[in-house]
């Protein structure tokens, strides 16, 4: 496997291209948005910059990983010689059906087709392929050249051999690949998800304020974040789509989003990426500062 194709150039889309070229592979990087495409390689170049000062890697290492990607905004293209696809774009059913059908039609027969999405059936993407056999989950963390794990999630359909390259693949970018099945939320989700749900409503009924909460989980079970900030820094949009996700496909009540949290999206209040959730973020400043709606 050497040509590694990445749809998508956002924030997840950037970082795998960042460690795909970072360990050797020609990356194909393909958004719709040619500023996206700039952003993402001046992102890289950050990065990379970063670990530079930390002395981890080299003034060579930084051209060669910049060297070994290119930008391409059609996804025809960007995939003709791609043995691996990873799509990274934006989390829609619809946006990634069509992706699918356009990377089936001009990657090559033998090429993997993969997606991170964090929530959407591998199975369902797979259906919309004439390879559902070779269609697989590689599910990477946010942000993806610190965080070590890539959960590998198997359709229906996904073979043995298909499963096998993308284990193997993880593993020389220096990832430990957990193999799961496809059921809603996965693994990641599954837990994580209820568990922040959990703490909203724990906020919502007033059992402790915001920092509290917080306090309660970073202390009490070693958590490096607390789970009211880690939803500000997923982005509260993204937790009640998920949330949504699970309660449709189990059918179970216990999944039901805290109204407290579809309020919130509702007003646009949605974490780090608006500028507010349950903490306000100022530019520039790395304080924690509780958002004035829970003080
Ligand atoms: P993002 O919004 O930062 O980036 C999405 C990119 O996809 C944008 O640059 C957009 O221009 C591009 N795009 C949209 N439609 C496209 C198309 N038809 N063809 C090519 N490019 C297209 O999103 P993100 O946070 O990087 O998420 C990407 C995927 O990764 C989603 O499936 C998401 O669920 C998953 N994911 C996100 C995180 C996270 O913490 N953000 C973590 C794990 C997995």
């Amino acid at each position: 496997m050497n040509n590694i194709s990445v749809i998508g150039s956002g924030t997840m889309g950037n970082g795998i291209a960042h460690i795909f070229a970072q360990h050797g592979y020609q990356v194909a990087l393909i958004d719709i948005s040619q500023d996206a495409l700039q952003r993402a390689l001046a992102t890289i170049g950050k990065n990379l910059d970063r670990q530079l000062a930390k002395e981890k890697i080299t003034e060579d290492d930084k051209t060669t990983t910049l060297n070994n990607i290119s930008t391409y905004t059609d996804i025809s293209e960007g995939v003709k010689n791609a043995d691996l696809v990873v799509e990274a774009a934006t989390e829609n059913f619809e946006i990634k059906k069509q992706i699918f059908e356009t990377m089936d039609a001009h990657a090559p027969d033998q090429a993997i087709l993969s997606t991170n999405t964090s929530s959407i059936s591998i199975t369902k993407i797979a259906a919309v392929t004439k390879r559902p056999e070779k269609v697989i989950g590689m599910h990477f963390m946010n942000p993806v050249p610190v965080m070590k794990l890539v959960e590998v999630i198997r359709g229906y359909a996904t073979t043995d051999e298909t499963t096998r390259l993308v284990m193997e693949t993880s593993k020389k970018l220096q990832k430990v690949p957990v193999e799961v099945n496809d059921y809603p939320g996965f693994v990641a989700n599954r837990i994580l998800m209820p568990m922040i749900n959990e703490a909203i409503y724990s906020l919502f009924e007033g059992v402790a304020g915001v920092e509290e909460i917080d306090t309660v989980m970073k202390l009490g079970m070693a958590h490096p974040m607390g789970p009211l900030q880690l939803a500000d820094f997923i982005g509260l949009d993204v937790c009640l789509s998920i949330l949504h996700v699970l309660h449709d496909g189990f059918g179970n009540p216990k999944y039901a989003p805290c109204p407290l949290l579809v309020n919130m999206v509702t007003a646009g209040f949605k974490g780090v990426k608006t500028g507010e959730g349950f903490y306000k973020y100022t530019p520039g400043s790395k304080d924690l500062v509780v958002s004035p709606q829970f003080k």
